[in-house]
């Protein structure tokens, strides 16, 4: 007996997990159709950091769940578990030390450590400023394109086919049930169950059926600097003082985000016409505040820059679920600027929910992720929010 015909929507990380998750589970037709090349979205400009730091806790948890999937991978995935280190200043203790103790009570592995055992950690940084910090020994880096394609790989060992170069025009219904999708030049395919996992991109298909995904497109920028000389294995950094995240970038090399969202909405931008570069504003700002935290650095240089585009809800937090009444039409976007890390997390929750019927986390209620929350004025929002830094969440 063959079981549903399930089309995914979009070949990034999202997409393929949940290709994956399902076809390990047995579901035997699963079809992803990407309109360009895999991983050529969000997910292709990822910085591929790997935590469980979150104030929410089934995202926390998700990502704590995910942690494995990376150590297992290891090379194949670009892991690379150097740690991971959250560093805030004094307005943010308290946040820091409740959200830490959130993190144990799931069982993630986590510490608060002081100033002397950070600067041994960081050799190079300057904890002047830091009042207090938290270390995930298990977190670190991995690459988001390997990631993805890998996914992609096993979902077709498993059985699934994946389409590329193939772009959906429309999401097909019939009456409350989901029918199918039509494809650019009006091929109609048909399935039973439509995963709609387009990042932004998804809220037009969804538009088109009447259902409203609130999600706007953010751009963010990316610096690459060469410290120098060869540097030792030095933790990611999440820098809620100077509002930045650092990792390492190859030997001698690092990779600087920003976490300054202060003016959001001067940042939506078209995410199929945007700038992939660093405005020049921007590159003095970050290499001020990269030079602050890391004066110990020997001959700093900016490389180059670029820029990727998060697909941000309200709330900043993903909707995983079931939409608008349509009987087998699952939404699976908004994952904001954290999608990679929980990736393998979230396409257990989907195989879950369509072959269970309900989430078997107890740590990761599925009712978390309605889509309905927004309209109910009910966010998924941080239990211990950091001042100044709302989005890390
Ligand atoms: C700059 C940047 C840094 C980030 N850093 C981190 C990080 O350090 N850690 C972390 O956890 N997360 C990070 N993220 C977030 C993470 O990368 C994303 O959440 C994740 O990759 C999103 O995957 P996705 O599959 O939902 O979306 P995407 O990768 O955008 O995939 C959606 C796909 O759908 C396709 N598509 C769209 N419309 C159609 C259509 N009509 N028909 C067919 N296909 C369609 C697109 O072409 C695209 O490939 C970062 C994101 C960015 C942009």
């Amino acid at each position: 007996m063959t079981g549903p015909k399930t089309i995914v929507i979009g070949g990034g990380l999202i997409g393929l997990s949940i290709a994956r998750a399902l076809t390990e589970r047995g579901a035997s037709d699963v079809l992803v159709l990407e309109r360009h090349s895999l991983a050529s979205g969000g997910t292709g400009k990822s910085s591929g950091i790997v935590r469980a730091h979150y104030g929410v806790p089934s995202i926390a948890a998700m990502a704590w769940r995910s942690q494995p999937y990376f150590e297992q991978l290891g090379d194949a995935v670009g892991f690379r578990q150097v740690g991971y280190t959250v560093i805030v200043g004094e307005e943010n203790v308290e946040p820091l030390t409740a959200n830490t103790a959130m993190h144990q009570g799931l069982g993630i592995d986590v510490d608060l450590i002081d100033t002397t055992r950070l600067a041994e950690l960081w050799p190079m940084m300057n904890v002047d400023d830091v009042a207090l910090a938290s270390y995930e020994p298990r977190g670190g880096f991995a690459d988001a394109t390997q990631l993805a394609l890998h996914f992609g790989q096993v979902a077709r060992d498993n059985g699934a086919k994946v389409r590329q170069h193939t772009a959906i025009t429309r999401i097909l219904t019939n009456g409350d049930n989901v029918t199918g999708v039509e494809l650019e030049g009006g091929e109609v395919l048909e399935a039973d169950q439509v995963i709609v996992a387009a990042g932004w991109w998804s809220a037009k298909l969804l538009a088109d059926l009447g259902i409203d995904f609130p999600v706007e497109a953010y751009r963010s920028e990316l610096m690459i600097v060469d410290a120098g000389e060869p540097l030792p294995n030095l933790p990611v950094v999440s820098d809620l003082v100077s509002l930045q995240y650092c990792r390492l970038e190859g030997p001698g090399q690092f990779l600087v985000g920003n976490s300054d969202h202060a003016d959001f909405a001067k940042k939506f931008v078209d995410p199929d016409n945007y700038s992939n570069i660093a405005a020049e504003a921007s590159i003095e700002k970050y290499a001020e505040k990269l030079m602050h935290r890391f004066p110990g650095f020997p001959d700093p240089s900016v490389t180059h820059t670029y820029a990727g585009v998060y697909d941000v809800p309200p709330d900043w937090n993903p909707v995983i679920a079931p939409v608008g009444g349509v009987d087998g039409l699952i939404l699976c976007a908004g994952f904001a600027g954290h999608g990679f890390k929980i990736s393998p997390a979230v396409g257990d929750l989907v195989a879950d929910l369509l072959l269970e019927g309900h989430s078997t986390d107890p740590d990761i209620p599925a009712s978390d992720f309605r889509l309905e929350r927004f309209a109910e004025g009910k966010p998924l929002n941080s239990l211990h929010p950091y001042v100044g830094a709302g989005e890390m969440r």
